[in-house]
């Protein structure tokens, strides 16, 4: 019997379900079993030159529609994507195997909160009108054409969402590719869009591996091309785009400080360490996972870290009292696993996990080591698993200068509950997004991404608006023309 979890076809183009089998074949494992739950061939060349057309095609008529007709048909698809919340964060579950715990309250909804908040936008989205004496100049906000959305593992809903939704808001069209891990919820995210109102071949989302990816990155009808991945793939991305001056946004990885300093409230900081090093399986690009603790607090954090990570609950990610799931693949967990024992070899102090847990699937303890030193491969190199590198410090500007001693700048985190240390330390941090008090809370309405290494751009806020559209300016006179002859 074929599994729930199996599209009805690879790709979704031009408003509809497309197949090619003659793509090769990406078998989607369900982390938590290792079984085989359904099948998706990656996008032929003919597949790819399908998906630009239409793309193409269908955007000017987009873009001619007003701001408040586009905006309704996105918040419409939110509406969609709320209504069937479960259905769509089982999906979210058996793409990536993170606990339905999780997908129920962080993906979908992320998605839905995307298209709300851009939808709301789309009608706001103006130019300005500046005087010049009697003439005056005028500026129109355009969208910029063809967009390429490349995705990573972790958030496929979310991540075609917060591409998406920008895009489509601004007058856009867009071509999503997601990771060839994740194949299956972008095509659920394209199936609604049509749903609620989405005229053809605005969101089309094609399958593969980095190949495909390229392959549009390449294409001179793309204007824009928006990923999120790991920084070897940034930078390769980034130079295909800058051969014809396409637009990107960059979100790549990180190895993010969150510094604890010794009037920290313990519990809250704690929670953030496990926030940030542990959601996801660790799995998220921003995590604070160089936890930097005062040297006089060490041991009382620890003990309290170790305690509530030991309430962690492995399982069958299905079960909603499971709040810990697998790594996203068997390679994923190898390479973790790999770290870990890196970690050991190189003398930190293994708090807890440490290994892969005995039971199906992918599963990796939640892992903690405490004296790590800064030159320690666990301390420079991105994981993207659950292990967290604790480490000490003893004074504020040796804290900062080893915090920003990394090629990443995605995220940081400062707890205190001295109000000047906060903001000035903060402030000191090289890193795009930023918590006080807190770890790793990404609301539509805020900025999100990365300096230095760890990207260019931003997605969600207002700000996502610089990045999916461009800026014509217009001179009006009113009166003669003069010239030197
Ligand atoms: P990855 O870089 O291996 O792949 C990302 C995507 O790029 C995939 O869809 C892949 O097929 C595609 N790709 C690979 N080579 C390509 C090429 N040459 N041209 C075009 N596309 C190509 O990343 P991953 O392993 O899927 O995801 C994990 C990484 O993503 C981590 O580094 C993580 O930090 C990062 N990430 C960043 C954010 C963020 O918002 N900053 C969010 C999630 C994940």
């Amino acid at each position: 019997m074929t599994h729930p979890a199996q599209p009805k076809a690879s790709h979704f183009i031009n408003g509809q379900y497309v197949e090619d089998t003659g793509g090769a074949e990406i078998p989607v494992i369900y982390a938590a079993t290792g079984e085989r739950i359904a099948t998706v061939h990656a996008a032929t060349p003919a597949i790819v030159e399908q998906a630009l057309a239409s793309a193409k095609a269908a955007q000017k008529e987009w873009a001619k529609m007003t701001g408040t007709e586009r905006g309704r048909i996105l918040r419409r698809a939110a509406d969609i994507i709320r209504d069937r919340n479960h259905e769509l964060s089982v999906l979210e579950t058996y793409d990536t195997g993170k606990p339905l715990q999780e997908t129920l309250v962080a993906d979908a909804t992320s998605g839905a909160d995307a298209l709300e908040y851009f939808g709301g936008l789309a009608a706001s989205l103006t130019g300005e009108h500046i005087p010049m004496g009697e003439d005056w100049v005028y500026t129109v906000r355009e969208p910029l054409g063809v967009c390429v959305g490349i995705g990573a593992w972790n958030y496929p809903t979310q991540i075609a969402c917060w591409k998406g939704a920008p895009a489509l808001a601004c007058g856009n069209a867009m071509v999503f590719k997601p990771s060839e891990t994740t194949p299956l919820c972008a095509l659920k995210v394209a199936e609604i869009l049509v749903e609620a109102g989405l005229p053809a071949g605005l969101y089309n989302v094609i399958q593969g591996m980095g190949e495909v990816g390229g392959a549009l990155v390449s294409d001179p009808r793309v204007d824009k091309v928006s990923l999120t991945g790991s920084v070897p793939t940034g930078k390769k991305v980034y130079a295909a785009a800058a051969a014809d001056m396409k637009h990107v946004t960059m979100e790549l990885g990180g190895k993010s400080p969150m510094i604890v300093f010794e009037d920290a409230d313990i519990d809250n900081a704690v929670g953030g360490a496990i926030n940030g090093n542990f959601y996801s399986s660790g799995q998220v690009c921003s995590n604070g996972t160089r936890v930097f603790v005062h040297k006089d607090i060490k041991e009382k954090f620890l003990t309290r870290l170790a305690e509530r990570t030991a309430n962690a609950k492995l399982g069958d990610p299905m079960d909603e009292n499971v709040n810990f799931g697998p790594m996203v693949t068997e390679n994923q967990m190898n390479i973790v696993l790999g770290y870990i024992e890196k970690g050991k070899a190189e003398g930190a102090r293994l708090v807890c996990g440490g290994q892969r847990a005995d039971m199906d699937g992918y599963f990796i303890e939640p892992t903690i080591f405490a004296d790590v030193k800064d030159e320690m491969v666990i301390a420079r190199e991105e994981i993207f698993g659950p292990v967290m590198a604790v480490l000490d410090f003893e004074d504020e500007d040796e804290v900062i200068a080893r915090a920003n001693d990394t090629e990443f700048g995605l995220s940081a985190g400062v707890f205190t509950k001295d109000l000047s240390r906060a903001h000035r330390v903060i402030g000191a941090l090289e890193a795009g997004s930023c918590f006080i008090n807190s770890y790793n809370d990404a609301p539509v309405e805020a900025p999100f991404g990365g300096v230095k290494a760890s990207g260019v751009g931003r997605e969600n806020s207002k700000e996502a608006i610089q990045h999916y559209s461009q800026v014509k300016s217009v001179y009006v006179r009113m009166g003669d023309v003069e010239a030197a002859f």
